[in-house]
């Protein structure tokens, strides 16, 4: 029943349609890039046309629909068509921000085009991505610490502990 109800919301079947209608490009382009460039180094436009490869067009082929899947998946979130969080839990923030880094060489030049917005959301999500990143590195190292997971403040009391800044109880960290 619930699921149910869940497929009848029209918000999340369009988010959906949206995920689905880019997926298998978004996968086929990922897997084969993710093949092909295995070290951690910086892929740039010259480099990849000019390796003695006789794949290399497909190789700019694979590149180019991830890009053209990223872009698209950062106007579908700034146009609230998909939701941010989804986003970070399907595509991954690790993962976006890894190869957004690392397609600097292909990206710089659409950015630097004031008419071209696209380039610009996706550098937008880009770093909403490394804010929630870092946010999930403090967090965890406030709760490794036992200092309160909402704001770092040092918790206080013996039976029900409280956070002496925010005031907020303590809870479980199963549900982070
Ligand atoms: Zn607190």
């Amino acid at each position: 029943m619930h699921s149910l109800r869940i497929l009848q919301n029209p918000y999340l079947d369009k988010s959906l349609d949206f995920y689905h209608n880019i997926y298998k490009e978004f996968c086929t382009s990922l897997n084969r890039i993710e093949v092909k460039f295995l070290n951690n180094q910086d892929i740039t436009v010259q480099g990849v046309y000019n390796a003695p490869d006789e794949n290399k067009h497909e190789d700019m082929f694979a590149i180019r629909g991830y890009l053209s899947c990223m872009e698209r998946f950062a106007v579908g979130i700034d146009e609230e068509i998909y939701d941010f969080g989804v986003f970070e839990k399907t595509v991954g923030a690790v993962l976006t921000i890894h190869w957004f880094n690392r397609f600097k060489d292909f990206i710089i030049p659409h950015l630097c085009d004031e008419y071209n917005l696209t380039y610009k959301k996706l550098e937008f999500l880009v770093s909403r991505l490394k804010i929630e990143q870092e946010k999930k590195i403090l967090k965890q190292e406030w709760i490794s610490q036992g200092l309160c997971r909402h704001c770092g403040g040092k918790m206080v009391g013996r039976f029900t502990r409280k956070c002496k800044s925010c005031n907020r109880k303590e809870q479980s960290y199963v549900n982070s």
